[in-house]
C-alpha cells in the first residue's frame, strides 16, 4: 500500500454512509441473511478486501478470524466487513462462508468499486481500519494483524506507536535465553539428549524455521546441512537450532531426524511467538543471532544461497566485504543477455538498481544482490543460474503487456 488514501477517505463520514449505497442499508451475513448497516455504528471497522482465488487471502483469512474471535471474546467493539474481489457469486459465497463477519452484497458492484477507489486498494489481501466515526485509521491492517494480532486493537496511531516502542525495547534487550527458553524450559534437544541453553550462549546461532513435506524447505535443508558440516569443522562457535513449523509432532520428529543440528522441542505456541517476534513471513527462514544474543540478520537463507560458507560469521563487516567483492566482479558482467529459460532478454540488476530479494525462476531458491531480470514478466534468476544463448531475434524482446506488480508479487513467498 504505497500512496496515501484520498482526502475524502481520511476525513471520514458516518460508518452507515460509508457502507450503504442508495437504497441498500444492509450487509450480508455468511449465511446470506441481511444485517442492518446501523448495527455497525459506533464500532471500529476493518474493511477486508480479498478474493477466494488468491492464496495470500486464503492464508490471511484464518489469521484475521482468530483475531476477530479473540476481540469478540474480550468484548471489544470491532467488526469486519468483507469487500469481495471475487470473480463470481459462487466464489464469493464459498469464500464468505469461511468467515464469521458480514459482507457488502456481491451484487452491489458499485459499492465495492467505490470502496476500492476511496481507499486506493492496490493489492489484496488488504485491511483498511476505520474509527467508530468513520475516519481512516490504518491502511496496513494486514501487516498490523500479522505483527501484533489482537493487540493491534484499537488501531489508533498512538496505540500502534506504543506497540512499536515495546517491540523495539524487546529487541534491544534480547538475549539467547529469552528467545529459546519458554515456560522455564532451559534446554534444547540434540537428537535424544538435552542441551542446556547456557551452553549456546556466546555462539553464533542460526534459528532455522522449517517444516516437513514442503519442497523449498527440503531443498534448502540439504544445502544448509552441507554448509553446516563444513562450517562446524572449522568453527565450533556456530550452531543451528531448528524451529519447527510442522503441523504435528510426528512430522516434526521426522523432519528433525534428517537434520544434523539441534532443535527446540515441538511446541506450537513458542513457534508462533518466535515467528511473530521475528516477523517470519514464509519458510524456510534462517535468522542469525550473534554471540551477544542480538539479531545479526534475518536474511540467513539469502546469504547462504549467495555466499555459501563465506557468509559466516554473518557480521556487518563480513557482509560489507562480500558485497564490495561482488560489486567489483559485477563490473565484468554483461548488462543484458539471452537466457535459454526465458523468451525475452534479461537485464542485470542489483539491490540498488531495480533488483531486491527475489525467488529465482530457475532454481526456485531465494536470491539477493546481482541478478538477471525481465521486468515485464517478473522473471528473475541468480547470475549462477543463467544458461546463456547467443543472439536471438530482437523482435521477441519487446515487453509483454502483463501486470508487472502482480507478476512480481505472485512470484514471491
Ligand atoms: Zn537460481
Ligand atoms: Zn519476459
Amino acid at each position: 500500500m504505497g500512496s496515501p488514501a484520498s482526502s475524502s477517505a481520511a476525513s471520514g463520514g458516518s460508518i452507515s454512509s460509508i457502507l450503504s449505497l442508495g437504497n441498500r442499508d444492509f450487509l450480508i451475513s455468511p449465511s446470506g441473511s441481511k444485517v442492518s448497516v446501523e448495527e455497525l455504528e459506533g464500532k471500529t471497522i476493518g474493511l477486508y478486501f480479498g478474493a477466494n482465488w488468491y492464496a495470500k487471502c486464503e492464508k490471511f483469512t484464518p489469521l484475521l478470524t482468530e483475531v476477530y474471535q479473540k476481540l469478540k471474546e474480550q468484548g471489544t467493539e470491532f467488526e469486519v466487513v468483507f469487500v469481495s474481489c471475487d470473480e463470481d457469486q459462487s466464489s464469493f459465497e464459498q469464500f464468505h462462508g469461511t468467515m464469521p463477519w458480514v459482507a457488502i452484497p456481491f451484487g452491489d458492484l458499485q459499492s465495492r468499486k467505490i470502496l476500492n477507489q476511496r481507499y486506493d486498494i492496490e493489492g489484496i489481501p488488504s485491511l483498511v481500519i476505520l474509527s467508530p466515526n468513520g475516519q481512516l485509521l490504518q491502511t496496513n491492517g494486514v501487516e498490523l494483524i500479522r505483527r501484533y494480532g489482537s493487540q493491534a486493537f484499537p488501531f489508533t496511531p498512538s496505540s500502534i506507536r506504543e506497540l512499536i516502542a515495546e517491540e523495539k525495547a524487546n529487541h534491544d534487550s534480547q538475549t539467547l535465553e529469552k528467545l529459546l527458553a519458554t515456560n522455564g524450559r532451559d534446554y534444547v534437544i540434540d537428537h535424544g539428549k538435552q542441551v542446556p541453553i547456557s551452553n549456546l550462549v556466546g555462539k553464533t546461532i542460526g534459528l532455522f524455521f522449517s517444516a516437513l513435506s514442503y519442497p523449498p524447505c527440503a531443498k534448502f535443508t540439504s544445502r544448509l546441512a552441507s554448509i553446516y558440516r563444513n562450517l562446524r569443522e572449522k568453527h565450533d562457535q556456530f550452531e543451528i537450532v531448528f524451529v519447527s513449523v510442522d503441523k504435528d509432532e510426528s512430522s516434526y520428529s521426522q523432519c528433525f531426524s534428517e537434520m544434523p543440528w539441534i532443535a527446540l522441542p515441538y511446541n506450537v505456541e513458542s513457534t508462533k511467538l518466535l515467528s511473530r517476534y521475528f516477523d517470519v513471513q514464509g519458510i524456510p527462514t534462517l535468522i542469525i543471532i550473534g554471540p551477544d544474543g542480538k539479531t545479526l540478520t534475518k536474511e540467513g537463507r539469502n546469504l547462504i544461497n549467495l555466499h555459501l560458507e563465506m557468509a559466516y560469521p554473518f557480521t556487518e563487516e563480513r557482509l560489507k566485504l562480500l558485497r564490495e567483492k561482488m560489486d567489483e566482479e559485477a563490473k565484468n558482467y554483461p548488462s543484458s543477455l539471452n537466457h535459454a529459460g526465458h523468451r525475452h532478454a534479461l537485464n542485470l540488476v542489483s539491490e540498488n538498481s531495480g533488483g531486491g530479494p527475489f525467488i529465482c525462476c530457475e532454481c526456485e531458491e531465494q536470491g539477493l544482490g546481482w541478478a538477471y531480470q525481465c521486468l515485464g514478466c517478473g522473471y528473475e534468476i541468480h547470475r549462477k543460474c543463467v544458461r546463456e544463448v547467443e543472439g536471438k531475434g530482437t523482435s521477441e524482446n519487446s515487453l509483454p503487456a502483463s501486470d508487472i506488480s502482480f507478476a512480481k508479487s505472485s512470484s514471491g513467498l
